[in-house]
């Protein structure tokens, strides 16, 4: 099975060294990228125009709080992962399943919600979006051997520490270096608790800690201090910016990471569903935050929110680039924007709109029914269209 996409106005790569591509089309086989290059032709099975708009790698949520399908409890909302890739996601990383009605806490119960949320979202793609679950919540007790049964059993992820009752550095550290040992990613929770019972985490517990991801440094709600955030901008861990959290330490840590060159350590994240709600838009609204009021080139906002978290978690998406996961989305200026193309209108802070995503080089969706419509929008010239409508 070969698609082309062909007439594509400006080619986002995902990759923040080479954010652009002097490319104009694209030929995807058998759900990877083949080439990326001008003027391709040749024999595919499906044609895609693009009609001169935006193609960008499918953007990839570095912390959701999914529990089981597309249902959460949270917020009591059916099909918030169909919306999301309504969204533009493709990709969402757990930060924990949080989020579960009576969630286990013993040692037992925490590595068995793990492995099943593991295996579970490993055998059921939500609308297409491949979910990345199994983050366990670590509570005192864990010993090594849990770390090592949890990750034969597929646990690759370790939710955001500080949710349950390892809150200190000192009882952090050995359980993360546990973790790296298996292969798990780590991300921890940072800034204030995000609701009653939980805990505040201080800039000095993640450097303690030592996570791959610094969850939420602009807070999960709550954002610590500005002098905390340099203090983890001077390190090699990820930053990670979300929706749901503060826009001003947003700002002030792209600031700051751009002073330091560590751009290519900042991922974007929604934390939702969460208290703030359910946001399909999410990730789209912090791209837009960062390029028009941040000063960052939109382009870059991009790759923050695609290659960069791919790397982070060892994914094979996040680029457009021959051998990857064929997973994007076909963008354009929303109608009524002042900016002409998706890159001009981020800058002026609107969203772009979304005309076509695919998985895995398969349409799943045409016209969004969340963005605002794309002025130009995709459309399938050879083969079969996106199945159902929009709107
Ligand atoms: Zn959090």
């Amino acid at each position: 099975m070969r698609t082309l996409i062909k007439n594509i106005g400006q080619l986002v790569s995902g990759d923040l060294e080479r954010p652009l591509l002097d490319a104009d089309s694209v030929l995807i086989a058998d759900g990877k990228f083949q080439t990326v290059g001008r003027g391709l032709d040749g024999d595919a099975d499906i044609v895609i125009d693009a009609k001169g708009s935006t193609l960008i790698p499918g953007l990839i949520d570095s912390h959701c709080h999914p529990v089981f399908g597309d249902f959460t409890p949270r917020q009591r909302t059916m099909d918030f992962i169909e919306s999301g890739l309504n969204g533009g996601l493709t990709t969402m990383i757990s930060a924990g399943e949080v989020h579960l009605p009576g969630r286990p806490k013993d040692i037992v119960g925490l590595k068995a919600l793990a492995i099943v949320a593991a295996k579970a979202y490993a055998n059921l793609r939500p609308a297409g979006v491949k979910v990345h679950g199994g983050a366990p919540i670590l509570e005192l007790g864990l010993v090594e051997e849990d770390f090592a049964e949890m990750a034969r059993a597929g646990v690759k992820l370790v939710g955001e520490i500080g949710l349950g009752s390892v809150k200190t550095g000192k009882d952090a550290a050995p359980m993360v270096r546990w973790a790296k040992k298996h292969g798990m990613t780590v991300t921890i929770h940072t800034g204030g608790p995000s609701i009653a019972g939980s805990n505040p985490i201080s800039a000095e517990v993640v450097l303690e800690a030592d996570p791959h991801v610094v969850g939420h440094i602009n807070g999960g709600t709550t954002s610590m201090s500005e002098r905390e955030i340099d203090s983890l901008v001077a390190t090699s861990m990820a930053l990670e910016i979300v929706h749901c959290g503060n826009g001003k330490t947003a700002l002030h840590t792209l600031a700051r990471a751009t002073d330091a060159r560590a751009l290519r350590r900042i991922i974007i994240g929604n934390d939702a569903p969460s208290g703030t709600g359910v946001v399909p838009l999410g990730i789209l609204r912090v791209i837009a935050h960062l390029a028009s009021l941040g000063g960052l080139a939109p382009e870059a906002a991009v790759c923050m929110a695609t290659g960069n978290t791919a790397r982070v978690y060892g994914l094979p998406v996040g680029q457009v680039a021959a051998g990857r996961e064929a997973d994007c989305c076909i963008v354009d200026a929303p109608v009524g924007s002042v900016g002409r193309t998706a890159l001009e209108a981020l800058c002026a802070g609107d969203l772009f709109g979304i005309s076509m995503v695919l998985i895995d080089g398969q349409i799943r969706i045409g016209r969004s029914r969340n963005t605002p419509p794309a002025a130009r929008a995709a459309e399938v010239v050879k083969g079969q269209g996106p199945v159902g409508g929009a709107h």
